[in-house]
């Protein structure tokens, strides 16, 4: 799933056309499900040293209401390019869309890179809508749909003690 063969990459253009499925080990750990198999549709060339990688990443995606923990599904429908570059160490994330480039091996895979950008373009804040009431802190009741009779609970300031301090 998501390689490219460095061998073929030699002789020319390489296509990459896949779909992963939203129940692929890919996503674990990713903090969103996908509701759609991603498609992926890359076009993979050598360019010098290394390897380039344009295309489009296609998938709607489910994360939980940063407020209210509901499910907010966002179609996720975007292009991508992607850098894989023969990187030392230190070299590495200097860009967020460049890659090392396997020393070793005949195989180019994308699957950390194709992950990594449909994480970035999730939303980082997920939220049903710009309005969610969220949840009562006190009850836990999701206020958009069922408000509770709790009472905010008032701070209380240190400085309330010396209003009762009577001086003579
Ligand atoms: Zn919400
Ligand atoms: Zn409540």
């Amino acid at each position: 799933m998501l390689k490219v063969s460095l061998t073929a990459l030699d002789r020319g253009e390489v296509r990459v056309r896949e779909q992963v499925p939203p129940d692929d080990p890919m996503w674990e750990g990713a903090g969103l499900s996908l509701v759609a198999p991603l498609d992926v549709d890359l076009a993979a060339r050598s360019v010098g040293e290394g390897v380039f990688v344009r295309g489009r990443l296609r998938t709607t995606v489910r994360q939980a209401c940063r407020r209210c923990l509901t499910s907010v599904e966002q179609a996720v429908d975007d292009t991508v390019d992607l850098f894989f570059e023969p990187l030392s160490e230190e070299d590495q994330d200097a860009d967020g869309e460049v890659y090392p480039l396997p020393a070793r091996g005949d195989e180019l895979d994308l699957r950390d890179a194709v992950r990594e950008q449909l994480l970035l373009r999730a939303p980082e804040f997920a939220l049903c809508s710009e309005e969610c009431r969220g949840l009562c802190p006190q009850c836990g009741a999701d206020l958009n749909t069922d408000p509770c009779d709790c009472v905010p609970e008032t701070a209380v300031s240190p400085w309330d003690a010396l209003k009762n301090v009577k001086f003579d």
